[in-house]
């Protein structure tokens, strides 16, 4: 069985904790590798390595970096089919998607080139008699990116590009669900003429986390996960003094006002509920039409349409719509959310509980599922399903619909279809919620803009990529100079206005 390792000094390297997680192929089941779990010992030997070699890399002018960046952006394009299908294979997701969330990724490498003007300081002129004030932007010096299975070449990309272009070291523990593709984009950052150290991959569980949080050299923590580990880790690095930002799930409602375009609403819904089997943090996972006659016309377009989708694994050709969940864990987790909506009351309008597909029945495939009137109380209501489960709540107005969006815990991502200008204007405006959609059902920002959520999908105050991850990887300081031609005051022994 193929045995994975770690990325330390710009090679392989085995792991020594003699811990392993297994690698699965979620189409059949089978375990195709194997990844080293890091130990303590192991992750803060990396640590070290990474600081030595980061004097070097921040001491490197930032066209120098930005070119690093520049050339990686064509190797990853080069690698594009080979970094996709490492991915799907392990992942599960269809190929077509998988070249998508290595693109996304890629696109914040590309924003990373502008690195010399992003990290550009300010300066006052004559800010007193002969004085002078600048603000530069410096490295934090070792930084650390934790990554979930998810999206395992687009979210490492958005650590390592931003924290290396602003000329940190990085730590990244990717998911140890599917850890090859960061060691491939490691290998291809080395080939791009990152010096060695600079990219660590340490590859590892709770035990390489908790690492990370006790290591004093490590400044800053950039997380994406669920909410209960994102949680725990800001908790963590804030009581080691270390800078925090900690992504976590979402529940993301999609509204549909009575004048939305019903076609486009369903459409909208089909590819966002169900596109990568739901396990995305900008999927919808609920539909909240405003009065009976918007709910009845959308469930009599979606109805049918979720029971085409063509559920396959990613070498199953162009037409799968997605591919199995990740584990057997995951899939476990799905179907007993969904047995609960069923206790609970909720109207299971499309049963995806007994799905098999033929040739892949140790597959981690799940069939479409669709609720209707559900309502606030439930679990599937409250949870992260985190599948390919659409729930219907129905709302008597546009007020109950946008309250449901506000008083839910989490913040990640909602959309509001409707022709109305008003309607969509105030949506924009009142929700509490980080990422909005005018009928636009997965408003994911582009990379100049910068992504987060808010409540509890997001804690800290700084997005990531965009100018917020060039603040975030970066610390301010700010100088005052007066030389000796400058006006003499003689002993100052209060502040007073610089005139
Ligand atoms: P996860 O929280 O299980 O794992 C994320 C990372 O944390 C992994 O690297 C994992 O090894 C590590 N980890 C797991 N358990 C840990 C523990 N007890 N202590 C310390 N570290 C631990 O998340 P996941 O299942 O890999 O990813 C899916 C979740 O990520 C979903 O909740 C999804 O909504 C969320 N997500 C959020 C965003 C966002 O931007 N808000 C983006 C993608 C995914």
């Amino acid at each position: 069985m193929k045995e994975l390792s770690h990325w330390i000094d710009g090679e392989h390297v085995a792991g020594t904790s003699g811990r392993f997680a297994d690698v699965f192929n979620p189409a059949t089941g089978e375990v195709q590798a194997r990844v080293p779990l890091a130990s303590k010992a192991e992750l803060d030997d990396a640590v070290a390595r990474a600081a030595e070699a980061q004097r070097a890399w921040g001491a490197t002018n930032p066209q120098k970096r930005a070119r690093v960046m520049m050339a990686a952006v064509g190797l990853i394009n080069r690698d594009m089919d080979k970094l996709a299908e490492a991915l799907s294979s392990e992942h599960g997701k269809t190929f077509v998607d998988a070249k998508g969330d290595v693109q996304r990724g890629l696109e914040v490498i590309e924003f990373c080139i502008g690195a010399p003007h992003l990290l550009k300081g300010e300066f006052t002129d004559s800010a007193g008699p002969g004085i002078d004030m600048y603000s530069m932007r410096q490295p934090l010096g070792v930084v650390a990116g934790i990554t979930p299975f998810n999206f395992p070449a687009m979210i490492p990309l958005w650590k390592m590009g931003p924290a290396l272009a602003c000329g940190n070291a990085m730590i990244l523990k990717p998911s140890e669900r599917d850890p090859s593709v960061p060691l491939m984009l490691a290998e291809i950052f080395k080939e791009a003429g990152l010096p060695d150290g600079v990219l660590q991959v340490v590859n590892g569980d709770k035990e390489s986390v908790d690492a990370i949080l006790d290591n004093p050299v490590i400044q800053a923590v950039g997380f994406v996960g669920s909410t209960p580990i994102a949680h725990y880790i800001y908790h963590r690095a804030a009581e080691t003094g270390k800078r925090a930002q900690c992504f976590g799930g979402a529940k993301n409602h999609m509204i549909i006002m009575p004048d939305a375009d019903m076609d486009q609403a369903a459409d909208a819904l089909i590819g966002a509920g169900y596109g990568a089997a739901g396990e995305r943090c900008m999927a919808i996972s609920v539909a909240v039409p405003v009065g009976d006659g918007t709910a009845d016309a959308l469930r009599e377009r979606l109805v049918p349409k979720i029971e085409a989708l063509k559920v396959g694994p990613w070498t199953g050709g162009d037409d799968v719509d997605y591919g199995p969940v990740v584990t057997a864990a995951a899939k476990e987790n799905i179907l007993r959310l969904v047995e609960s909506g069923v206790e609970q009351g909720a109207e299971l309008v499309v049963d995806g509980r007994n799905f098999s597909l033929q040739g892949y029945e140790d597959g981690f495939f799940v069939g479409p599922h669709f609720f209707d009137h559900v309502t606030t109380d439930m679990d599937i209501y409250r949870k992260e399903i985190f599948g390919p489960v659409l729930s219907m709540v129905r709302a008597k107005s546009y007020d109950e619909a946008i309250g449901m969006a506000m008083d839910h815990e989490y913040g990640n991502g909602t959309a509001i279809f409707t022709r109305d200008g008003d309607a969509a204007r105030d949506f924009a405006s009142r929700i509490n919620i980080g990422m909005v959609g005018i009928n636009v059902p997965i408003p994911v920002p582009l990379a100049y803009h910068t992504f987060g959520g808010w409540k509890k999908s997001g804690f800290g105050d700084l997005n990531q990529h965009g100018p917020d991850a060039f603040r975030f990887y970066t610390r301010t300081k700010t100088v005052t100079s007066r030389w000796p031609s400058g006006i003499k005051e003689g002993a100052a022994f209060n502040f007073k206005a610089m005139d």
